[in-house]
């Protein structure tokens, strides 16, 4: 299969061309002539997979070659609101301000030859030139749902001429508690309408919403393109607990390493390693949710230019980056929650490239380490560093993850989960939501107990039309149990 059979027109297929894209992946294969055919869609693909092209491409192909009903002469020609305004004629809704950059990013690379115009909107920053903005005309909006619903309601917004809604990382947004948002969107746009939901997993929150959402659409389920065993090589460097930083620093120094991006659990060991490294000569950044937006972008424009040599990131702020070929991701504390293990290492090794996941293991977390193990059905190998070897007499400490404390055994044989000191165990709900929206990551999230995601695994893809529900199944790849730690991650 090749690009040129898709059905896209030239100007769109020269900027596939220039970005070096040479086939579609799986998940562009299957939702191009999907989407092309105007119907609605349901894709079970993750980053990593090429699924922003994948919606992207034949939504800018759509709008550039329908005529506007008010003005059905001209060809291509912008479709404009009572006011004269270019009116939003696609709406896609993303989970994180990062995610809604780096498609809009896309919009505007994979656009390059054609005359749409695309906006990103997310909270955090001045409305006003959100409204400046607006004023001009926007044909493809990209927004987190927050700031959306902030301007319809200030009515500097004018949503009634959408034809393409794109949901992406539907099951993100439910983790994230924007459910409701999300229903308030769906109440403001027009019946008839694309719509395009995009989930890595399927849990029955995600069909419940698909079943509102959607008409009749087609399904897509690819696997992750880079599934840990084909093309990310592991390994785990067992470490003493105090000799962590060190070890990280020996390794990008002696490995000459670059673009390595390094995880922590906490906001504040972010913030410490950080500073650790740039003491040793390393330069290095932190991204989380108590930075800046204009510290995160600035970070990762630094770091994808090759400037900064290390991205310290938590889980939730590394959401959706998208950087390609990654070469190294280093596991600085292993996850608590084992699926977010394969996230962060899928951030390596992508659409092709191979890459390196390394993970220092002090003795606190050999039970993650089990978890993770047991999730990807493979022992990861273990390779003591030379003059780091870890202290035998070391003993486990418990973890302890904003209030919640991971102890160092619990039943069924693994790691604990509680409270340390009078507090109630996760229960796994969710925390109750005073006045609505949740803050958004970068504002500070606090405390969220999520359901643990599932990553997208299975054999080949497969396309099909449903007859009555979902075809797409939601598979418990052994995970159990709360996401402990949102807390000051
Ligand atoms: P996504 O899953 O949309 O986040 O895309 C993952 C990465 O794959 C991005 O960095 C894209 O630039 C890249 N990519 C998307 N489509 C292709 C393709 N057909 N061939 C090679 N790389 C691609």
């Amino acid at each position: 299969m090749k690009f040129d059979e898709l059905g896209l027109s030239e100007p769109i297929l020269r900027a596939v061309r220039e970005q070096g894209y040479e086939t579609p992946t799986p998940v562009q294969a299957q939702a191009i002539p999907a989407v092309l055919n105007g119907g609605d869609l349901m894709a079970g693909a993750q980053t990593g997979t090429g699924k922003t092209a994948g919606f992207v491409l034949p939504m800018l192909q759509r709008l550039s070659s329908q005529a506007g009903p008010r003005d059905g002469h001209s060809h291509g020609a912008p479709l404009r609101d009572a006011r004269g305004r270019i009116a939003i004629r696609a709406l896609i809704l993303t989970p994180t301000r990062e995610l809604a950059a780096q498609v809009e990013e896309s919009v505007r690379t994979y656009g390059k030859h054609l005359k749409l115009s695309s906006m990103v909107m997310f909270g955090g920053v001045g409305m006003q030139p959100q409204i400046d903005r607006l004023r001009k005309g926007v044909d493809i909006l990209v927004a987190t749902p927050g700031r959306l619903l902030d301007h319809h309601g200030q009515r500097t917004l004018d949503l009634s001429q959408v034809q393409i809604f794109v949901l992406d990382e539907a099951d993100r947004m439910l983790d994230m508690g924007f459910i409701h948002d999300i229903k308030k969107v769906l109440a403001v746009l027009p019946q008839k309408k694309q719509s395009l939901l995009f989930s890595a997993t399927f849990s029955d929150d995600i069909k419940a919403l698909a079943d509102r959402l959607l008409n009749q659409p087609a399904l897509i389920e690819v696997a992750r393109r880079n599934a840990p065993a084909e093309l990310v090589a592991q390994r785990v460097h067992p470490v003493s607990r105090e000799r962590k930083k060190e070890l990280l620093a020996h390794l990008i120094l002696q490995g000459d390493w670059h673009q390595v991006l390094v995880f922590t659990r906490m906001k504040h060991g972010a913030n410490r390693l950080t500073e650790y490294l740039n003491k040793s000569g390393i330069t290095a950044m932190a991204i989380h949710g108590n930075k800046s937006q204009t510290a995160r972008t600035k970070a990762l424009a630094d770091f994808k230019s090759g400037e900064l040599r290390v991205l310290v990131a938590t889980d939730i702020a590394a959401r959706g980056i998208d950087i390609d070929q990654l070469p190294h991701v280093v596991n600085f504390e292993l996850p608590n929650v084992p699926e977010d293990y394969v996230h962060r290492i899928g951030r390596t090794g992508r659409a092709g490239a191979s890459g390196e996941a390394i993970s220092l293991v002090c003795v606190d977390e050999e039970l993650f380490l089990r978890d993770i193990q047991r999730l990807i059905h493979r022992e990861i190998p273990r390779e003591v560093i030379r003059g780091f070897e870890p202290d035998p007499n070391e003993k486990a400490e418990p973890i302890v993850l904003g209030r919640m404390t991971i102890g160092v055994r619990g039943p069924r044989g693994g790691a604990s989960r509680g409270a340390p000191s009078g507090g109630r165990p996760n229960s796994g709900g969710r925390p109750p939501r005073p006045g609505g929206r949740p803050p958004q990551p970068s504002q500070g999230r606090t405390g969220h107990a999520q359901p643990a995601p599932v990553p997208a695994r299975g054999g080949q893809p497969s396309t099909s039309r449903p007859s009555g529900g979902s075809a797409l199944t939601h598979r418990p790849a052994g995970g159990r149990g709360p996401r402990g730690g949102g807390h000051g991650r």
